[in-house]
């Protein structure tokens, strides 16, 4: 075949296939050009998870009547002049082609009206063919409609998956916007009915929770930090709330989602020893940055960034984050202490020095096995790229020698001792069935110690909240809270696997309201709550009405019941598996219902529970996956105490 130039729509689909994946990138474009506009409002709705409609109305300058044309052209932009305006790019958008893009492979209207012109103008474009300029009356403002995405492109069509996939992608797309702009008002509207109205917010937790709820607010620290230009602010979550997947990490840049492999990386190193194994720490954070020190024209939809210094911000991220848990009560999340209670506070500058020094011992120690792996292999070739990370800043900044080679995870990460572990040695409980499948599983790594039931056991309570037991292998700290949880919850789930769960019916039913995705999903796991004696009924709309519960949660609110759950069942994608919900919420029941950090216990109840211990199948984590107890060893006293 002889050369030749593309036509333009031949050149538009193909930019559109590498920008235009489905539904949600169109709702991603157009809500990035209305941020663009300077818009304070962007009303976004779409039928049938975007695959018939999606429009986006917002409240910003508008285009003038005699560029609209040039708007859905290739190549056409208004926020870049020069070449050199690439490598400083304050503006989501800037590579001109989104418009072009989504008229190519849709039926497409654009109206706009700036806000000093009298009338608007309309301008239809239907798979890249452009109808003719009309003036039509507007708001100022911009409203652009995607009717029939790929209606002319079959075979993208044919990729589009199920409404409620799709739009479960929308949704998404649409949290991260409205995230990274907490100032703007935003609402969004599915089939006619408003999934979210999210009015400008105070400051970013209040959009958090609206998104999330209060209770995983609740359970945000605050994060914030400066190194040099760049700045660093935001939250992240105690590591009693975790994920099974890295979803719930959201990272922005100067006001963009970005996705960062790096970065994702140090997240997981800082929640190092924190977690278990496959579990994902959440955090929401925001870099601020001059635009000259990060490439966003890597990636078509901008998702993906290059960094200028990327072990910089690796080093940051993961020293700020890690620095803020050293200093930070992690455990006691349901109980607030008094700070004269807890040693560790930072107030005490004992504390803050002896933190410190962790940190430094742990920054060496990185960076000796770093330069030890160098070693291995030839440390003059290391190079700089955007894949490799560096802790060299954090190190340095500790004390760390000055010149550090540059070194590269991509081989992945090299097992380290978890910090604060590496003087204890944790022993587990054997589980009373091996077999049993639980992800905490990979995580009984010692030959189980046998033990007897009934054994006689000498225990104290502590700080209202940790229980010592000698044991015969040395010396056991439990913490009381995860410690009963964790036996509720396999009492709890024997029962409701026995139909046996003791319920208790609400002398007023209580309804409670969901959005119209939300009451769908709990009718149809009716059974499955039922089972666990949690009834829920229609009442018309999109409220129902529970009726019943179980005996254990008196005093705990339907709603929060029921929001517990949604995370499970709208779990983006594919439908929740049966045994993760039930999970969910024997978790939430047996949480709820243990005793808190903080309660005082008398005697019988501290002996009680420690022999219950040895009932319960798995009792060295709790639910949420935290140790529940600690064992020294008489050898590690001895060796502590300069016995042997
Ligand atoms: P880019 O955003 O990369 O410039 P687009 O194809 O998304 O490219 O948009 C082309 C141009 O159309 C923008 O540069 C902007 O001038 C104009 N435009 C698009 N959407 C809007 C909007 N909602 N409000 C004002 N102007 C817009
Ligand atoms: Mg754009």
């Amino acid at each position: 075949m002889p050369i030749r130039q593309l036509p333009p729509s031949v050149v538009n689909k193909i930019a559109a296939g590498e920008v235009i994946e489905r539904p949600a990138s169109v709702v991603k474009e157009l809500v990035e050009n209305s941020l663009d506009a300077g818009a304070t409002r962007i009303d976004v709705s779409v039928e049938q998870g975007g695959m018939d409609l999606i429009r986006i109305v917002d409240n910003g300058s508008g285009i003038a009547a005699d560029e609209l044309h040039l708007a859905v052209a290739s190549h056409a932009t208004s926020k870049l002049e020069t070449a050199d305006d690439l490598f400083r790019v304050r503006t989501l958008g800037f590579r001109g082609e989104a418009l072009a893009s989504i008229a190519e492979v849709s039926r497409f209207r654009l109206r706009s009206r700036q806000p000093d012109s009298p009338a608007g103008a309309e301008l239809e474009v239907v798979a890249g063919q452009m109808g003719l300029l009309s003036p039509c009356s507007s708001p100022p403002g911009t409203a652009v409609e995607a009717l029939n995405l790929f209606f002319n492109t079959p075979v993208r069509r044919k990729f589009l998956r199920s409404t409620q996939t799709e739009m479960g992608h929308v949704s998404e797309a649409f949290t991260r916007l409205a995230l990274a702009q907490p100032d703007v008002h935003f609402t969004l509207r599915h089939n006619n009915r408003q999934i979210y109205d999210l009015p400008p917010a105070a400051d970013w937790i209040e959009r958090i929770s609206l998104f999330f709820g209060a209770e995983l607010a609740d359970d945000l620290i605050w994060v914030e930090s400066h190194d040099g230009d760049v700045r660093l602010r935001g939250y992240v979550a105690r590591p009693s709330q975790s994920r099974s997947h890295p979803r719930m990490q959201y990272v922005f840049l100067n006001g963009r989602h970005i996705r960062d492999r790096a970065l994702q990386h140090a997240l997981s190193e800082a929640y190092r020893g924190l977690l278990l194994t496959g579990r994902y720490g959440i955090a929401f954070l925001n870099f601020e940055m001059s635009p000259e020190l990060v490439d966003v024209n890597v990636h078509p939809t901008k998702l993906e960034v290059r960094f200028q210094d990327g072990g910089r911000i690796y080093s940051q991220l993961l020293g700020t984050i890690r620095a803020k848990f050293l200093t930070t009560d992690l455990t006691h999340r349901l109980a607030p202490v008094a700070p004269a209670d807890d040693p560790t506070q930072a107030h005490d500058p004992d504390a803050a020095a002896r933190v410190r020094s962790e940190l430094v011992d742990w920054a060496k120690g990185q960076l000796a096995e770093q330069m030890a792996s160098l070693g291995a292999t030839d440390a003059g070739a290391a190079t700089e790229s955007s894949s490799s990370l560096g802790a060299s800043q954090l190190a340095a900044e500790l004390g760390a020698p000055a010149r550090q080679p540059q070194f590269d995870f991509s081989s992945g990460p090299t097992p380290r001792q978890p910090l604060e572990l590496t003087r204890i040695t944790r022993r587990w409980d054997p589980p009373a069935e091996p077999s049993r499948d639980d992800e905490d599983e990979d995580e009984l790594e010692e030959a189980p110690s046998v033990r007897h039931v009934g054994e006689p056991v000498r225990a104290l309570q502590i700080h209202n909240r940790y229980l010592i037991a000698e044991s015969e292998e040395g010396v056991v700290v439990i913490d009381q809270h995860a410690l009963h949880e964790r036996i509720l919850y396999e009492q709890i789930r024997e029962k409701v696997l026995a139909g046996a769960l003791e319920t208790q019916n609400l002398l007023v039913p209580e309804p409670v309201d969901l959005s119209a995705g939300e009451a769908a999903l709990v009718l149809e796991h009716r059974t499955l709550l039922a089972q666990l004696g949690v009834k829920v009924e229609p009442f018309g709309g999109d409220t129902v009405i529970v009726s019943s519960y179980p005996a254990m949660l008196v005093g705990l609110s339907p709603v929060e019941v029921l929001r517990s759950l949604m995370e499970h069942l709208a779990r983006e994608g594919r439908a929740p598996e049966r045994r993760d919900i039930l999970d969910e919420l024997l978790h939430m029941i047996s949480c709820k219902a243990a005793i808190k950090a903080g309660d005082r216990l008398s005697q019988d109840e501290v002996t009680a529970l420690v022999h219950q211990r040895h009932l319960a199948q798995d009792t060295h984590h709790c639910p949420h996956g935290r140790p529940t107890a600690l064992v020294f060893t008489r050898e590690e006293l001895d060796r502590q105490f300069k016995r042997t």
